[in-house]
């Protein structure tokens, strides 16, 4: 079994990061890094699915109700959401406003 993030000590990490143990990146949490988050604006949006299609880290779901958000625990804020979305539903703000 994986050991947690917290658990490990710098010295222990594998040369170039790689990771050994599949099945371990639920216990990363890539939206740790981030500085920006995205924001939709459900009013925008037609429920195409662009921004979950191109999220590189399969960060974005489908609520019950059609709309998507992002999960923010793995959203690492690089924007091409945002960028993709056909009607500029998605904003990218800075975290902490
Ligand atoms: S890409 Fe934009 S319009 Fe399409 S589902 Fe996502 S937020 Fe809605």
């Amino acid at each position: 079994m994986a050991k947690k993030v917290d658990e490990i000590k710098w010295h222990e990490l594998n040369i170039g990061g790689v990771i050994d143990e599949p099945g371990s990146a639920r216990e990363y949490f890539t939206g740790d890094w981030r500085s920006q988050r995205p924001v939709w604006d459900e009013s925008r949006c037609i429920k195409c699915g662009v921004c979950w299609m191109v999220c590189p880290d399969i960060a974005i779901y489908q609520k019950s109700d059609g709309y998507f958000v992002a999960n923010y625990d793995y959203s690492k804020g690089c924007g091409i959401c945002a960028k993709e979305c056909p009607t500029g539903a998605i904003k990218m703000v800075e975290e902490g406003r």
